[in-house]
């Protein structure tokens, strides 16, 4: 029997997803931009999918206008847009400073990279214990500090920022500073009050359910009026002009159907990573062996459905192999980070030894995980702890 754990790198597509998408194949297949029947329905689809999206985005009991969602092809396109079509827009942004959390996803940090290159001021805050580090960020931020871009949720240790609070310090520095929240780990797992005071959310449909492939930027109604968005991708114009391309209708029906599914379902949902969460540490914990460490902290808010372990003396794609031989998955730092081959940048900055690093994994619930999943994890890493360890002498 399988025990998929890795549910931050992707999520098993939802059952009420693949259906809808199904019928959106076979059935409702025109192009949006068709001016015939079979145009309109699919943009219908579409119109329909954003209303349902922006209802779990904005504020309760606010408006919201269709052209405040703009569907991209994933997560990393949607911060894409947000930070080079910003600094690219209207605004006149040259010269100005962007600021940074140090343990962003590769998706922000590199187009930070890349905005240092063509000479922006930017800067790199640290992220002790995984949190934005507010005294640091205090001291960054300046009247001409015009972006500020902070995860809620990481996706390598599950520590959550304060959005709201970084929100109103770069507003108290300059009132038109434009915040941008990566949303991909926290969406649809916290409230909307946590991330209200982003200017612009991104989010991807296969962290919770829905078909790789789609994602989303939400921009507020101050982006579009600052006129402080500008395409990155240049076309026929589709999403009102920011975002070209033939829309990838099937995979957006499926992410508004996952939305729903979430919401239906939001409390048990919540309640089962709690118990996941608190089982998985328990039992870690009854092994007894100070080589276990747990990594991710145990604050008051926090994100259940993601736990980083360091298994001392036991190299991460050792213990996640002999996982893998048990049907046990889960991943060593972020599935990103392990492409790359190099040390997490999200570890470091979070203070671990390197050698702690390279002996940490990640364990990542969904919807779809039980108490067996979690017996499993834990008889195999101290199978693992037992036979590696005794191998290596
Ligand atoms: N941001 C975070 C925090 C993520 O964890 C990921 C994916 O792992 C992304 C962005 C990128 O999303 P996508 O895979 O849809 O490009």
């Amino acid at each position: 029997m399988e025990h998929y754990l890795d549910n931050s790198a992707t999520t098993p597509i939802l059952d009420c997803v693949l259906k809808k998408m199904n019928e959106i194949y076979t059935e409702n297949y025109g192009n949006p931009s068709s001016l015939h029947e079979k145009g309109y329905l699919a943009q219908k689809v579409i119109e329909e999918s954003k209303k349902t999206i922006l209802s779990t985005l904005t504020p309760s009991g606010s408006s919201f206008t269709s052209n405040q969602l703009i569907f991209t092809s994933c997560g990393t396109e949607a911060s894409n847009l947000a930070i080079l079509g910003f600094a690219g827009s209207k605004a006149r942004n040259a010269g100005k400073k962007f600021i940074f959390g140090e343990t962003e996803h590769a998706s922000v940090i590199n187009c930070a990279k890349h905005l240092e290159s063509l000479g922006y001021k930017v800067a790199f805050i640290p992220s002790p214990k995984g949190k934005l580090d507010m005294e640091r960020y205090a001291s960054e931020l300046t009247q001409d500090t015009v972006f500020v871009s902070a995860m809620l949720v990481n996706n390598e240790t599950g520590a959550v920022n304060n959005i709201n609070e970084i929100a109103s310090m770069a507003r108290a520095a300059n009132p038109d500073v434009i915040i941008h929240c990566d949303l991909v780990q926290g969406y649809m797992k916290f409230p909307k009050s946590l991330f209200s005071s982003a200017d612009m959310l991104t989010i991807s449909a296969h962290k919770i359910g829905g078909p790789k492939g789609v994602g989303a930027l939400y921009v507020s109604g101050k982006v579009l009026k600052l006129r402080a968005l500008s395409p990155v991708m240049f076309g026929g114009g589709q999403e009102n002009g920011f975002r070209s391309g033939t829309e990838n209708v099937a995979g957006i029906a499926g992410f508004a159907e996952a939305v729903k599914y979430y919401s239906d379902h939001s409390s048990k949902i919540t309640g089962l990573f709690e118990e996941l969460n608190r089982q998985t540490r328990t039992m870690l914990g009854q092994i007894g062996d100070e080589r276990i460490v747990i990594n991710t902290p145990e604050s008051e808010i926090r994100a259940d459905h993601i736990i980083n372990v360091t298994v001392r003396g036991i190299r991460s794609e050792t213990m996640l192999h002999f996982l893998s031989s048990k049907q046990v998955y889960v991943s060593s730092g972020s599935a990103c980070a392990s492409n790359t081959n190099s040390r997490s940048h999200v570890l470091k900055s979070f203070g671990l030894e390197d050698k702690d690093i390279d002996s940490s994994i990640r364990i990542s619930f969904g919807v779809q995980n039980t108490k067996e999943d979690v017996d499993a994890l834990v008889s195999g890493i101290q199978e693992g702890l037992a036979t590696l360890s005794s191998r290596r002498k």
